[in-house]
């Protein structure tokens, strides 16, 4: 019987708005590795335009938290103190890299941090635009964004950077290409 090769953890954070979820979903096309996102589970809301199950399970709070009890999250976090819970499943992560796929997680500084002390040996990544007001204007620029919420995530991106030198990598995404063909080359170079 063929052995498959077990796959690789990669990790990529980053202050909300850097705009990771664009970035990613072009790394998922043009490399030639055998990528998969994991999906994580959210109690947020659906922005207009995003589906279950692609862009997040989203889960009522109380199956959120049966989950969690169920010890089924490999780190779970309430991201803006707002009331909106993340969660990593274990059982996606873990059938990914079984399954030889590099499994990618796209999650906040410290859930990456709980995710770090158990794959010590995943790929990390930290994407930011570079400084406060390219952040602030890309937050806007979304438009899906409550100025509350602006402000809130505004807060949260500032203490995030501080996590900078944690990752093994850090790309600045000035242009969503280079970001994208950085990325490619860092996860070809597999460390
Ligand atoms: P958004 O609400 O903009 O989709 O995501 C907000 C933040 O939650 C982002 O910084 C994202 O990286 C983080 N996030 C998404 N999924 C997870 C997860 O499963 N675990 C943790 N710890 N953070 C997550």
């Amino acid at each position: 019987m063929e052995t498959v090769k077990p796959g690789k953890l990669v990790i990529i954070s980053g202050p909300s708005g850097a705009g990771k979820s664009t970035v990613l979903k072009q790394v998922l096309v043009n490399s030639a590795l055998p990528l998969e996102l994991s999906v994580s589970a959210t109690t947020r809301q659906p922005r207009p335009g995003e589906t279950d199950g692609v862009d997040y399970r989203f889960l009522s709070e109380k199956e959120f938290f049966r989950r969690r009890e169920n010890d089924e999250f490999l780190e779970w976090k309430e991201v803006f103190s707002c009331g909106d819970y993340y969660g990593t499943l274990t059982k996606s992560v873990a059938a990914g890299l079984t399954a030889g796929k590099w499994v990618v997680l796209e999650i906040d500084v410290e859930g990456a941090m709980t995710v770090l002390e158990r794959h010590p040996d995943a790929i990390t990544i930290f994407l930011h635009p570079g400084s406060d007001e390219e952040l602030e204007r890309r937050l806007r620029d979304r438009g899906t964004e409550t100025e509350e919420s602006i402000t809130r995530r505004l807060d949260v991106a500032r203490r995030e950077m501080a996590y900078l030198d944690k990752y093994k990598h850090e790309v600045v995404n000035n242009t969503v290409d280079q970001a994208v063909e950085d990325i490619c080359k860092i996860l070809t170079s597999g460390e």
